[in-house]
């Protein structure tokens, strides 16, 4: 069973859950390159899938199933109990670290891509997401829930077959709120339609825009090459836009990776979705951030919380453009 500790210097929550140090890895031995172990059979694949219920799953015209979500069977937030917070020690507090965890399954290939083997795949996927979201908005004790994709084992992937994860929390996490804080502050209306618009009127920062999404190197990178996808109606949670308006991220993060696959070859990268915590009226503008893995952090930025990126965002930005994509 996992819990939460409070980093009284950070004021953000850790999730301390030692039994994930128990869950498998299918990657070989680590070597430079990441490739799964043919030893072991992979639990993601459609034969091992054979009798697992899943959350949700989007079949073909045969009955065999393209997406499908399923429980993580390493829950790192698990159960129904309401956040609270006790007091075990004058610096040690802690809570249950209640929610869900599940995995969201991208391809029956395993050697498939998380981002969507085609773009109807990429848009399907985005739609599961869309009804796992509004699902968790139903849940009493579910305040946040945020989805990631680690593709690659430097990007923190334990597993190779193509899949995300969906985490329900029972608290609105630090990244989070410091961005509800800085959509509050800003002046100028809301950051991302403004950002939107600059970049757009500016030009050297965007790779690529249309009616739905906006996807620029943004201004403020911290690391090289990150993307900052940015649907284009000022919705706050995800679950507010269309269907289409969703899809139509899913598949500008499709094309991000495959710019990125085309300058970088096939790197390893987390996609994080951001949106309004449930039942949030402030001020807040989902967005979904790609990050590939090009560096490593060091003691400095440890240390300060400064990053200091080698590659300016316009450079990356033009790269990117440039670069010939095959879908
Ligand atoms: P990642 O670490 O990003 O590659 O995500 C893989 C996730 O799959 C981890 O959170 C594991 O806890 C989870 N996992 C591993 N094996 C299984 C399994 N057989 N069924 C469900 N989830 C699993
Ligand atoms: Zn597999
Ligand atoms: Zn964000």
């Amino acid at each position: 069973m996992s819990h939460l500790r409070l980093n009284l210097l950070t004021g953000r929550w850790v999730t301390i859950v030692s039994s994930r140090a128990k869950r498998p890895t299918d990657f070989a031995e680590r070597k430079a390159q990441v490739e799964s172990d043919p030893n072991l059979p992979c639990p993601f694949c459609p034969e091992a899938q054979v009798g697992v219920p899943p959350i949700l799953e989007r079949l073909d015209a045969d009955g065999h199933w393209h997406q499908r979500v399923i429980p993580n069977l390493y829950p790192a937030f698990d159960g129904h109990e309401s956040f609270a917070v006790h007091h075990s020690g004058p610096v040690h507090i802690e809570a249950d670290a209640s929610g869900t965890h599940e995995v969201f399954i991208t391809s029956p290939k395993h050697t498939g891509r998380p981002e969507g083997d085609t773009a109807d795949d990429a848009i399907a996927t985005m739609q599961m997401i869309k009804e796992r979201f509004t699902e968790h908005a139903q849940v009493p004790n579910i305040r946040y829930t945020q989805a990631i994709i680690n593709h690659g084992r430097e990007a923190g992937a334990s597993m190779s077959h193509p899949h995300g994860q969906i985490l329900g929390l029972p608290f609105v996490p630090g990244e989070l709120v410091d961005e509800q804080r800085a959509f509050s502050r800003f002046e100028g209306g809301c950051i991302l339609c403004a950002t939107a618009q600059a970049e757009l009127v500016d030009g050297v920062r965007v790779i690529a825009a249309n009616d739905d999404v906006v996807v620029v190197c943004p201004y403020w990178s911290e690391t090289p090459y990150e993307v900052l996808i940015i649907p284009r109606h000022h919705d706050l949670h995800l679950t507010d836009t269309s269907d289409q308006g969703v899809g139509a991220v899913g598949v500008a993060i499709r094309d991000a990776v495959n710019a990125l696959r085309a300058a970088h070859g096939d790197i390893a990268f987390n996609v994080v979705f951001h949106t309004a915590p449930h039942h949030y009226q402030g001020d807040y503008h989902w967005h979904v951030h790609l990050y590939p893995t090009l560096i490593t952090t060091a003691g400095f930025e440890r240390g300060t919380g400064v990053m200091i990126n080698i590659v300016a965002p316009e450079q990356a930005a033009e790269t990117l453009r440039r670069v010939p994509v095959d879908a």
